[in-house]
């Protein structure tokens, strides 16, 4: 069912009103600062529309995993100071979650202002998702965003559990813009895709990926496999893969997913092989037929960049999750590049394409492409449980949309 949208929120809604958002603000940091604001640049549209309507913002978020207890390495305190560059606009931290400091914090709480809050994760009644936490907390507003889409595959006390006890309140709890996003182009339009519709697949692990191939299988018209993944199929089909990556136990399940796809699924037919996977490896490009003992697969080779790329280029719907070789070494970024310009051109020609998984993201960015496409997802895990066609908690448990 629906969720109902912040965007759909009228002013009148938020204005004087005290608001809770969970954000997801798990930025890296080094020495001190941000080091890589995305994360925080995502969560902008949110938190400028709550302001600018005069809502009073208070705000959630986890910072890596300090294990339930207070770890000044992890406090926020950085994140508020890079949020406030950001906004240009004030944002107020203080290094508490439920206690009086952040109670008298909230109180003071002016309209359009902005609340940061200390690492949830600080507390170990987040990850366990206790009721308790999760009440101090809905104490802070009877309106509650849920933004934080990185999270929203695990129910904790600050994304599952507040929204609960909010709506038993008689409050709503709503998705952010970009939850909203997320779920538009990760869910709804992979319902009703505009065709030809092209998945690709790639990355470490096939075992990680399963539920996804499972997921797109029926609904694509192509689905190409790249990454350490093709190899385990290479194996299905009686391939030699010399020492390249592979999972041994996933044999069976390639082959029976290679009867179930039939002409669907595209395995690279060639590809670029060395004796080791390092930055000054010597690469070779043979045939998949070809690979020798001792030879490791590390990228696909030029004649599967070409069949690819015509597939990608005459899709109107793409869906990419996962790189096609070690992208992050010099000598096996190739296919990636080619794949992720093949994928910006089918952007340009009209067609909606979304990115998802961490490493994606980033061969996007090494190989520039990112403002072209459509949609680059901000979960890795979350994406690709929204792609398997699963339902996240966090999402769940917010309030049903009004029908239309
Ligand atoms: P994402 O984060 O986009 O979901 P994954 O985490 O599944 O992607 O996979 C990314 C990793 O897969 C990268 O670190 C990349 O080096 C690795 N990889 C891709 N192809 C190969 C290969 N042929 N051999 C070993 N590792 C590979
Ligand atoms: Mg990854």
């Amino acid at each position: 069912m629906a969720k109902t949208l912040l965007s759909a929120l009228p002013d009148g809604d938020l204005r004087g009103r005290r608001i809770l958002v969970r954000a997801d603000l798990n930025v890296p940091l080094s020495h001190g600062r941000v080091s890589d604001d995305t994360r925080i640049q995502a969560c902008l549209p949110t938190l400028r529309r709550l302001t600018d309507a005069g809502g009073r913002v208070v705000l959630l978020s986890h910072l890596g995993r300090p294990k339930g207890t207070v770890n000044p390495e992890y406090s926020l305190a950085p994140v508020a100071r890079a949020l406030d560059d950001a906004l240009e606009a004030p944002v107020r931290f203080v290094a508490d979650l439920v206690g009086p400091e952040a109670r008298a914090a909230v109180e003071s709480l002016g309209d359009g202002e902005i609340l940061l809050l200390e690492n949830t994760r600080f507390d170990p009644r987040e990850t366990a998702n206790d009721p308790s936490l999760a009440e101090a907390l809905a104490g802070y507003g009877e309106l509650y965003v849920n933004d934080a889409f990185g999270t929203a595959h695990r129910a904790h006390a600050s994304t599952e559990g507040v929204a609960r006890v909010v709506r038993a309140a008689g409050g709503r709890a709503v998705a952010g813009l970009l939850l909203e996003k997320e779920l538009t182009f990760l869910g709804e339009a992979l319902d009703d895709p505009e065709r030809p519709f092209v998945g690709v697949l790639g990355g470490a692990k096939i075992s990680g990926k399963i539920d996804v191939v499972e997921a797109l299988l029926p609904r694509v018209d192509r689905l190409l496999v790249g990454g350490a993944m093709a190899n385990t199929f290479f194996l299905a089909m009686g391939l030699e893969v010399g020492d390249s990556l592979v999972e041994p136990d996933r044999v069976d399940m390639a082959r029976d997913l290679l009867d179930r796809a039939g002409d669907k699924l595209l395995l690279p037919v060639d590809v670029r092989v060395a004796r080791e996977i390092a930055p000054d490896a010597d690469v070779r490009i043979v045939p998949r037929s070809e690979v020798a003992a001792g030879d490791r697969i590390g990228d696909v080779g030029p004649d599967t960049e070409a069949l690819f790329a015509d597939e990608i280029r005459s899709a109107r719907t793409v869906v990419w999750n996962g790189p096609m070789g070690v992208f992050e070494l010099d000598p096996f970024r190739h296919g990636t590049g080619h794949l992720a310009r093949a994928v910006a051109e089918a952007a340009d020609a009209g067609a909606v394409t979304v990115l998802g998984g961490g490493d994606s993201a980033a061969a996007a960015e090494v190989a520039g492409v990112a403002e072209r496409l459509t949609h680059i997802s901000t979960g890795g895990g979350a994406s690709l449980e929204l792609l398997a066609g699963r339902s996240l908690p966090g999402i769940d448990a917010l309030s049903d949309g009004e029908a239309s």
